[in-house]
């Protein structure tokens, strides 16, 4: 899908050679791009009349080439666990999610000095994984870099926190966005950008087999995490359209190049629904796949988005099916509920207002 560009040029869009390559032709020295970069990623600036150390005249030539915009907070929610929920507005008034969930919250059970920061790739998702909100109001259009990095900017100011981590697991599928997500990771990753470690930022898939093994490629260290939610190719289609495309067989072959090629443990998320893919069985069967890939799997009890007809099993089914996977050898967590109560798993808060607000578009879906 060839990345869209809703609105004007934005200087967040351009990486330091590009901002250099703009000063030149705007015929300024090349410390203009120092600068620049400084008001862009440091004083994070809303706009190009706030870079109030630039000439005036060049300020203006500066405006009518780009913006320098950050999303707004149209709504923000804070859950009892501390994890903050935001509601970003864009240019074009698409609304997206970001949501800032520290570790004690319990992704992952990780320790607790870490704040990840949760973002989305797309406005809605063409995916239609039959379980997700995101997917609901149908794919609008891809997330540029600008908007993707915008994202940490907004939720940190609002949080008055840096976020240690980053996960693409908001809304939409960062793969299908891939060229915008890359460019959003190496501004995220620069000294001259946001500096957090590449090794920080985790990219979750619906299983894009031929993307993996692209990013694969790429020289970068990112980590992967793969939504398998299912550990045969039957259970997948039923819930994951994206499956009759790219069945187990392609995608665990994706999984295992990116494994061997980047000698780093990958992640399988695997969401718990009951009565679907929760029955002890398929524990063994996901232990599998786990160790054919030197995968470590994340299991997520469904968190309930209304006008499905899922379930999250009982806490005691999730922990038997935990315990199965340890006992088969594999490195499993269980994740504790984060943000449950603000509607917290991606697309859910946009759905409701789109809800609220307009009739949902018919989904368009990718598979
Ligand atoms: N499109 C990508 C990334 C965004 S979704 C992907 O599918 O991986 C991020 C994660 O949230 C995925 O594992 C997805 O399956 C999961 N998810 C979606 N809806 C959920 C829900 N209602 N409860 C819990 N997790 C959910
Ligand atoms: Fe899209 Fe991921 Fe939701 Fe599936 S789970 S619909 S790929 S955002």
């Amino acid at each position: 899908m060839p990345p869209l560009s809703p609105r004007r040029p934005d200087l967040r869009d351009l990486d330091d050679a590009e901002v250099l390559a703009l000063c030149r032709e705007l015929g300024q020295p090349p410390f203009r791009a120092r600068q620049i970069l400084h008001w862009l990623y440091g004083a994070r600036a809303g706009s190009t009349e706030a870079m109030t150390d630039l000439p005036a005249a060049f300020r203006t030539e500066l405006a009518r080439r780009a913006d320098a915009f950050l999303p707004s907070v149209v709504k923000a929610q804070g859950a009892a666990d501390a994890t903050r929920k935001f509601l970003l507005g864009l240019a074009d008034g698409q609304l997206i999610e970001t949501v800032l969930i520290p570790a004690s919250a319990g992704l992952y059970g990780d320790r607790s000095d870490r704040l990840t920061l949760c973002v989305s790739t797309q406005v809605g998702c063409a995916y239609g994984c039959r379980f997700c909100a995101s997917g609901m109001g149908g794919f609008r259009r891809n997330l540029t870099p600008s908007e993707i990095v915008g994202q940490l900017l907004v939720a940190e100011r609002e949080g008055g926190c840096r976020a240690s981590n980053l996960v693409f697991m908001g809304m939409g599928e960062p793969l299908a966005n891939y060229p915008n997500v890359l460019k959003a990771i190496r501004i995220l990753n620069a000294p001259w950008g946001v500096a957090l470690g590449a090794r920080k930022i985790t990219i979750s898939t619906s299983g894009l087999a031929p993307e993996i093994e692209r990013l694969a490629a790429e020289p970068i260290q990112v980590r992967l995490a793969v939504s398998l939610h299912g550990a045969r190719d039957e259970v997948r289609n039923g819930i994951m359209p994206v499956n009759r495309r790219y069945p187990l067989a392609k995608l665990m072959a994706a999984c295992e190049a990116y494994q061997r090629t980047k000698g780093r443990m990958i992640t399988f998320e695997y969401l718990l629904l009951a009565g679907v893919n929760d029955a002890i069985e398929e524990a063994p069967r996901l232990a599998a796949l786990a160790r054919r890939a030197r995968a470590k799997v994340n299991l997520i009890p469904f968190n309930e988005v209304p006008g499905t007809r899922f379930r999250r099993p009982s806490d005691e089914q999730c922990r038997r099916f935990a315990e199965t996977l340890a006992r088969a050898g594999v490195r499993a967590t269980l994740r504790t509920e984060k943000g449950g109560d603000i509607e917290a798993a991606c697309g859910q808060l946009r759905l409701r207002e789109l809800r609220g607000h307009a009739a949902v578009a018919s989904p368009r879906r990718a598979c």
